[in-house]
């Protein structure tokens, strides 16, 4: 398909609720901003209270019937969905960059590769799943936890919906989604394409929507068995607290403020390359950003240095050119936050070294951040505590590793975080005493069978391989006369 084949503005009118495009309760619309231009690039219902009703009602009913077509059914259906996206890879690129701002080269093979990978992974682990097993007298039982709410951010739009989707159906489970306000197109090409791909109606439901109207109501709708969220740690207390209610299952995944830990003995050049590319992907948007780099004292310089060529180094631009290799950032609250933080790190006394928190030379709109690095971050301050969610470094250095592993765990986060060392031994000791969910050795690269997730407040749960999708089953005992 052609780069330029999605036509703008994309209106779309219907939420996808029991097999159908529905006309929504409210003829409310929410704008969708071109993050490279900061235009509105579409509009999507403001979907509401009524809405999810119906699509909860939806799920309901088609729950009793999904959960007990045979497993091999379902895996077939995903594989198919697979296949269906694969086909719209270039357009699903074309839209996310325009709404995230990551560059569309890198977009066609993340925020459209990404959420193939995850369909078609989840349509082969099936073999690998014991969904019954013998204990004793007993005859363990896998089964789907019920209708299931997701609730998805805007960063990754389509990979995060597919990392819910995709094993939730795997496991019997119905699903009512709730994309990002921010970043809702994708989530209206997965429904066409499971529409054709001709799942039973009501066992997939898209309603878009503000999280505090729409989101809520699934969070609070007793007929919802289980919801899996990800997002920010605000929103996330809110959720939990308003899911006990109805003691619902709740699967969190939160944010990160991931720590890079450079060893003496480090490649320092491609250490340093590695966290800085980590650091910046998605303009710094991604959840598992190493946003803090921490050097031995001794090599503070040689590090500091490298960093600011390798930041130099990008080119900014439309996200739809192949020649950017940085984008923009999402939206104007997003480019507003991170300048807050860059002004917020030059009055803690760091240094900065490359960046700030002006526009870009020559750049009039959209939402355009330098890439920047500060140096002799203080551990304790603002931006090397909270999550920024741009391209902004901070380079923190250390006396020893014990010292380096110390300032590493000293955030309320634990998502994820690198070790770089000549020798593997030496970096996997460091890993070990790290309290974070996952962490790159030496640049080692993302894993989707691995299970992905959260230490402390970067949240609780599993996505990812058989261990997303154990977060969608329950365990039934059948206790059998021996
Ligand atoms: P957000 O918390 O503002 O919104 C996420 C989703 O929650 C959206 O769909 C939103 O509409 C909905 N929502 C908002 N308020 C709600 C409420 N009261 N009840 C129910 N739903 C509600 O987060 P965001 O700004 O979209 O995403 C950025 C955040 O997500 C960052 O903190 C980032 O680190 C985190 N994130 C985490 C992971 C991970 O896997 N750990 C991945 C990507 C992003």
């Amino acid at each position: 398909m052609d780069m330029n084949a999605v036509s703008v503005p994309i209106e779309r009118d219907k939420l996808y609720i029991n097999g159908e495009w529905t006309a929504p309760s409210s003829s409310q619309r929410i704008d969708v901003y071109n993050a490279g231009t900061g235009k509105v690039m579409g509009r999507v219902p403001a979907g509401e209270a009524r809405d999810i009703e119906a699509a909860v009602s939806a799920a309901r009913a088609a729950f009793e019937s999904w959960s007990r077509t045979p497993v091999a059914e379902r895996a077939a259906y995903l594989a198919k969905i697979a296949t269906s996206l694969q086909a719209r890879a270039q357009e699903i690129a074309t839209i996310v960059a325009q709404e995230v701002g990551m560059p569309v080269k890198l977009a066609v093979r993340i925020q459209a590769g990404a959420p193939i990978l995850t369909f078609s992974n989840y349509a082969k682990i099936v073999d690998g799943v014991k969904f019954e097993e013998r204990v004793g007298n007993s005859l363990v039982l896998r089964e789907p936890v019920g209708v299931v709410g997701a609730i998805t951010p805007w960063n990754y739009p389509l990979f995060i919906i597919a990392a819910k989707v995709a094993p939730a159906l795997l496991a019997g489970c119905t699903v009512v989604l709730k994309p990002s306000e921010v970043a809702p197109f994708s989530a209206f090409v997965l429904a066409e394409v499971i529409h054709e791909a001709g799942l039973p109606p009501g066992v997939f439901n898209v309603v878009t929507g503000f999280g505090s109207v729409a989101g809520e109501a699934l969070v609070t709708h007793r007929q919802v068995d289980a919801i899996s969220f990800t997002g920010s740690i605000a929103t996330g207390k809110r959720i939990s607290e308003l899911a006990s209610q109805t003691i619902k299952r709740v699967t969190l995944e939160l944010g990160g403020k991931s720590a890079s830990i450079i060893l003496e003995d480090a490649d320092i050049a491609t250490a340093v390359k590695g966290t800085l590319q980590s650091c910046c992907l998605n303009s710094g948007q991604t959840c598992l950003a190493q946003t803090r780099m921490l050097v031995p004292e001794s090599k503070y310089e040689e590090a500091s240095a490298l960093a600011v060529a390798v930041a130099r180094a990008y080119v900014l631009g439309d996200p739809l050119s192949e020649a950017t290799t940085l984008g923009p950032v999402a939206s104007a609250a997003q480019l507003e936050r991170v300048r807050t933080y860059i002004r917020k790190g030059m009055e803690s006394g760091a240094k900065l070294l490359v960046g700030g928190p002006e526009a870009p030379e020559g750049v009039t709109s959209g939402y355009f951040v330098k890439p920047t690095v500060f140096g002799r971050v203080n551990p304790k301050s603002a931006i090397a505590q909270e999550e920024i969610f741009g391209p902004v470094l901070s380079i923190i250095s250390y006396k020893d590793e014990e010292e380096a592993v110390r300032i590493a765990n000293d955030v309320t986060y634990g998502l994820s975080g690198a070790v770089w060392s000549k020798d593997d031994e030496h970096a996997k000791k460091i890993a070990r005493r790290m309290r974070t969910g996952q962490i790159e050795i030496n640049g080692g690269a993302f894993n989707f069978s691995a299970p992905f997730g959260g230490f402390k407040q970067s949240g609780h749960g599993r996505e990812g391989g058989v261990y997303g999708l154990e977060e969608y089953l329950e365990y039934k005992s059948l206790q059998l006369k021996a």
